[in-house]
């Protein structure tokens, strides 16, 4: 077997053993943790399907869940207005390409929104007028706040925390990745706008950049609106915003403007993996609430063991109690089972006798059941489990 195939292996065979399992397979929840390890009551992850590329000669297409701000159409025009006065741009859209007008002022789109995943395409006049900061100058302004600077920086030096993908007035790009001047430049950005409570910067906020697939803003921290000249201080956002699209006098063209909006960051109520001690307690309590209306709808040990399983998020004395008095019922039954017939059993016996160890293991029950010592008999006499090496 070659080296590369283990890990999927791996991954695939746990995965499997997990969905057998149902639950009792990884390390349970924790104070910050809501979930188990492996935890198939987790909500799947929502499917997308995923676009295209872009070509020089074609964008490409947008994922299935994304909000098309300019996708080609002379009506897209419409999604944007005049910065200035919200009267309708004079900016232009000229073989599906929106262009900048010089002297029409910035655009901004009707919608509003935040914390997104953006994808924007932009190309610099072919024809190569001026130089630094004049030369095919734009601009993205995240929630019209802050600018992901678009330059034709190609073979053209400006001051850094100014070039291409710059977070203007903050922070210069990692690498200069600018195809030639009318070459279409494609970037790929992830933004999380700042949180404060209460005065309080609970979250800068972040930008990461990608420019023609290379990384150039990792994870940058922002420092308020960032600005010319003038160094800007962290500062609250408003909850949204437009995306602002800057006229700096030259004509810039923009194709394949797309964003997703991004889920909530635990500081700010969302559901990851860690979150707060209150967050998790609320979340396990949402969980096992769920898990015991699941239960409602099975019958025998499915029933029993789901109730088990709702225990290892938060305490319940009805599901507690009903479990319970039904593994001691499952214990008479197996008992009263001929011993010629007990092999038959020998599956049920082994997975309720697997949850039993887990709660147990992770002291999930205050006691251990009597059951468990039982059904523990019950496979020694009949010499089920497998030897150990
Ligand atoms: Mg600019």
């Amino acid at each position: 077997m070659k080296r590369s195939a283990l890990p999927t292996l791996a991954l695939s065979l746990l995965t499997t053993a997990a969905l057998a399992e149902g639950g009792f397979y990884g390390d349970p929840p924790d104070a910050t943790h809501p979930w188990a390890i492996h935890d198939m009551n987790r909500p799947q992850p929502v499917r997308v399907e995923p676009g295209t590329f872009s070509s020089q000669e074609k964008p490409g297409t947008p994922p299935s869940d994304a909000i098309i701000l300019f996708g080609g159409k002379p009506e897209e025009i419409e999604k944007w207005i005049s910065d200035k006065n919200g009267e309708p741009t004079k900016w232009v859209v000229k073989d599906n390409v929106l262009q900048c007008v010089p002297g029409s002022g910035y655009i901004r789109t009707k919608e509003e929104f935040s914390d997104c995943q953006l994808h924007i395409e932009w190309s610099a006049p072919s024809k190569v007028e001026g130089n630094s900061q004049g030369r095919g100058n734009s601009g993205v302004f995240l929630m019209g706040q802050v600018e992901v600077q678009v330059l034709d920086n190609y073979n053209n030096p400006s001051y850094p925390d100014g070039m291409a993908s710059s977070i203007y007035g903050i922070n210069p790009p990692m690498a200069n990745p600018l195809r030639a001047p009318g070459e279409w430049q494609s970037y790929d950005i992830v933004f999380r706008r700042p949180i404060f409570k209460d005065g309080k910067e609970i979250d800068p906020g972040y930008i990461t950049v990608f420019v023609n697939g290379v990384l150039t803003q990792d994870h940058t921290p922002l420092e308020g609106g960032g600005g010319h000249m003038r160094r800007s201080k962290p500062r609250a956002f408003p909850d949204q915003g437009p995306l602002k699209i800057q006229d700096h006098g030259n004509p810039v063209r923009f194709r394949n403007i797309w964003y997703r909006p991004l889920p909530k960051r635990a500081v700010d109520g969302g559901e990851y993996s860690r979150m707060s001690e209150e967050a998790t307690a609320a979340k396990r309590a949402e969980i096992a609430k769920g898990i015991r209306e699941d239960a409602t709808k099975l019958e025998g040990n499915a029933k029993m063991l789901r109730l088990f399983e709702s225990l290892c998020y938060a305490e319940n004395a009805e599901a507690k109690e009903f479990a319970l008095a039904a593994v001691n019922d499952f214990v008479a039954a197996m008992k009263a089972v001929p011993a010629d017939k007990i092999e038959s059993k020998k599956g049920e016996i082994m997975q309720v006798t697997k949850a039993l160890r887990y709660l147990a293991q992770f002291k999930i029950l205050a006691e251990e059941p009597a059951a468990k010592q039982e059904l523990e008999a019950i496979i020694k006499a009949n010499d089920w489990e497998p030897k150990k090496k």
